[in-house]
């Protein structure tokens, strides 16, 4: 942790949506609103109309048990739904149906962590609380929140299920956010409750102070990407006043992802503003045991033993294996690819996994994609390993091949095109390997210890004609000069 931060204390709100449901939590409308015309996948109840009355949903109590299963969170066995009373026009009813655990009233579950790995140390950090509360309708501004000179609203979110994972008080940079986020996601995935790489499926508030200070609360930052730079927006804002001999106050703010800062929109309401009361138009719920044990039962393998399996049937590090399992789609693609090669070793196991943490990795960060979301199949990059390991291209090649790849072209045509264009002419072959070999003596003299110098010598003559040689009739040349050479 960096010294920079060890008087700050954070605490993370996350509310993601179950976007895998099919309709709303207290009513029948559809779930998947996104791309739709506003306000048109509304009915009575999640428009608020007086006389309206909710039903739940109970496949959400599913959802939210998985989760807190995979979360280690201990699920109370009832509860009940309460109103958040307040005025806005994102709930026409006045009031948000939520959980509440006071005044009698208790989360869905209770407790749970989220293990973090920073700078080579694991990091426990303890949950507070999961409860189940109705998404508010979605207000459009124009441009920033501040200046905006009006505002739309669209209520096909409203009622839309939201999970809220509260945290203990207990991060302390915006570096550990990140990674309690990151492995949070990670789980949600695993869970198969939610898809949040859609837009707007994820929200997050952050509590964040100095210590002895009071807090603020940032609201509404839109996506995990945003959260570590709000919080170090916010972090030196707060510092900085303190420097000048200003006092903080106890307010909400609000996170202006166009112009990267944090805006103070109003003092921060108390608890007993929202006079919390227990929702009547719903009876307590009772969760038994035996529907625990169901889903427990048919809950996929987590992260966590997923890392270990990968360790024990593929042998590698922990660290490659948390890379892979991290993303369930990328994790999915490796065993889809080594599971289909029965002949494959540890060295294979390990070059699959190279590949999908570099180059495949590296493309879909610069394009913003996620694995699921390309045209590139488990088999392809199978087959291109092994064209490798079999001397018919060099890994330089294989790599120029990705972005092809990535976008849907085969493998064999791509090599079809670049076969037109290669160079087989022995005497041009000869030339270029003699020029080579004369220059890179010491590579030559390293390769009769270590035969893996020779891909560095096939390299130099692909570096010297922008990949066109040949190159298993590269390679032979040049084992043939070498030889000669020797004797
Ligand atoms: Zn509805």
């Amino acid at each position: 942790m960096s010294s920079k931060y060890e008087d700050v204390i954070i605490g993370l709100e996350v509310h993601i949506q179950l976007t895998n449901l099919k309709t709303k939590l207290f009513c029948s409308c559809s779930n998947s609103y996104r791309g739709t015309e506003p306000n048109t996948h509304v009915c009575p109840v999640c428009l608020g109309l007086p006389g309206s009355l909710p039903v739940v949903n109970k496949k959400a109590f599913e959802f939210a048990t998985r989760l807190a299963l995979a979360l280690g969170s201990k699920i109370n066995d009832t509860f009940w739904f309460f109103r958040k009373n307040y005025f806005y026009p994102d709930m026409s009813k006045n009031f948000q149906i939520s959980q509440y655990n006071k005044a009698g009233g208790r989360a869905f579950a209770d407790g749970g962590k989220i293990t973090i790995k920073l700078n080579d140390k694991k990091i426990d950090l303890q949950l507070n609380r999961i409860h189940l509360e109705e998404d508010p309708a979605r207000l459009v501004h124009k441009g920033s929140i501040a200046t905006s000179p009006f505002t739309l609203v669209d209520y096909n979110r409203s009622g839309v299920t939201l999970i809220e994972i509260v945290s203990d008080p207990v991060m302390n940079s915006p570096e550990e956010a990140r990674e309690y986020l990151k492995q949070l996601k990670s789980i949600v995935q695993y869970t198969g409750i939610s898809d949040l790489d859609l837009e707007g499926s994820c929200r997050v508030d952050a509590n964040i102070s100095i210590k002895g200070h009071a807090r603020s609360e940032v609201k509404n930052i839109n996506s995990f990407r945003e959260v570590e730079r709000a919080l170090k927006w916010e972090i030196q804002r707060q510092k900085n006043l303190l420097k000048r001999g200003k006092e903080l106050i106890q307010e909400t703010r609000h996170w202006d992802d166009k112009r990267r800062v944090t805006i103070g929109l109003r003092t921060k309401e108390f608890e007993k503003d929202y006079r919390y009361f227990p929702e009547q138009d719903l009876p307590p719920f009772k969760i038994e045991q035996k529907f625990i044990k169901e889903i427990k039962k048919k809950l996929p393998e987590m992260p966590k033993a997923r890392i270990k399996r990968f360790q024990k049937d593929y042998g590698l590090s922990e660290f490659n294996a948390e890379i892979l399992v991290l993303d369930k789609d990328i994790a999915d693609f490796y065993e889809g690819g080594v599971k289909s090669q029965k002949s494959y070793q540890s060295e294979d196991y390990k070059q699959f996994c190279n590949w999908l943490k570099g180059d495949i990795s590296r493309w879909l960060n610069f394009n913003n994609k996620s694995i699921k979301d390309t045209k590139l199949k488990p088999n392809q990059l199978r087959d291109l390993i092994n064209f490798i390991k079999e001397g018919k291209i060099t890994g330089k090649i294989a790599k120029s091949y990705v972005n092809e790849m990535m976008n849907g072209t085969e493998l064999s045509e791509i090599m079809k095109k670049a076969g037109k264009k290669r160079i087989a002419d022995m005497d041009i072959i000869s030339s270029i390997v003699r020029e080579v070999l004369s220059e890179n003596q010491n590579i030559v003299e390293d390769f009769k210890k270590n035969p893996k110098a020779l891909e560095a010598l096939i390299g130099k003559c692909m570096l010297k004609t922008k990949g066109q040689l040949d190159p298993e009739k590269t390679r032979k040349t040049i084992l043939n000069f070498i030889k000669k050479e020797k004797s």
